[in-house]
């Protein structure tokens, strides 16, 4: 992570792990294909099997299953009936951070979009968290807003406004920063305000105001069979 982004911004002892692992997984990519920047959206499928050298399928899974990673095998596979784009390389990277932090924690990790264990819940944030920072690097991510600043015309003094609550805060995110953000970085609009609330600067305030979550993600209704439906992010998508 570079020393700019980290001085303005606060990571927690548990979230810097996961960020630092997957910046230093990008990182290894980038220096085995002898590339001077890291592209975007980050080739997450190809990176997986090269340079990562994972085996890596697209194949029919059993019903409800998005994706899997075998440990000694280093295989990923994910399922073939995943029709999304963004929600697609949000599964490959799940699956990528399981492989890269969870060696030691089990032999498989079958994923479902369905209510997780308790015991398998911080495991499961962690691999969304990774998924999240491996294909939106906080540093990139950054750069990308003052890059659409500038190429959507917005005014400087209007980036003071996105950290503010408010309809004119909420409509720059809902209407420009968000599609054209996701669409950068070849993600989904929900991990995209995700990623927007969980970057905190280093007094606590949220890249994005926590009260426009609500308002640019449509929630669906919660699961029938009680539990909490949004353990993770992973059973969200
Ligand atoms: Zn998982």
């Amino acid at each position: 992570m570079s020393s700019e982004s980290t001085s303005i911004l606060r990571l927690r002892p548990a979230v810097r792990r996961v960020e630092a692992a997957a910046w230093k997984t990008l990182q290894r990519c980038r220096e085995a294909l002898r590339l001077t920047e890291i592209p975007l959206p980050i080739p997450v499928e190809e990176w997986i099997e090269f340079p990562l050298r994972y085996r890596f399928g697209v194949v029919r899974l059993a019903d409800g299953v998005l994706g899997q990673a075998f440990i000694e095998d280093r295989e990923i596979q994910i399922s073939d009936r995943i029709g999304h784009e963004g929600r697609f390389r949000f599964t490959c990277a799940h699956e990528l951070g399981h492989q890269v932090l969870h060696r030691r924690r089990a032999r498989e990790f079958i994923d479902a979009g369905v209510m997780l264990s308790e015991p398998n819940r911080r495991v499961e944030w962690e691999a969304d968290r990774f998924a999240a920072a491996f294909l939106m690097p906080i540093p990139l991510v950054i750069e990308q807003l003052f890059r659409l600043r500038d190429a959507l015309g917005v005014r400087r003094e209007e980036m003071t406004v996105l950290l503010q609550a408010g309809a004119h805060s909420l409509a720059l995110w809902r209407d420009t920063f968000v599609p054209a953000v996701a669409r950068r970085f070849g993600v989904s609009k929900e991990v995209t305000v995700y990623r927007f609330g969980e970057i905190e600067f280093a007094d606590g305030t949220p890249l994005m105001p926590a009260e426009h979550r609500p308002e640019i993600i449509r929630r669906r209704a919660p699961r029938p069979q009680g539990g909490e439906p949004h353990a993770n992010l992973f059973s969200e998508l």
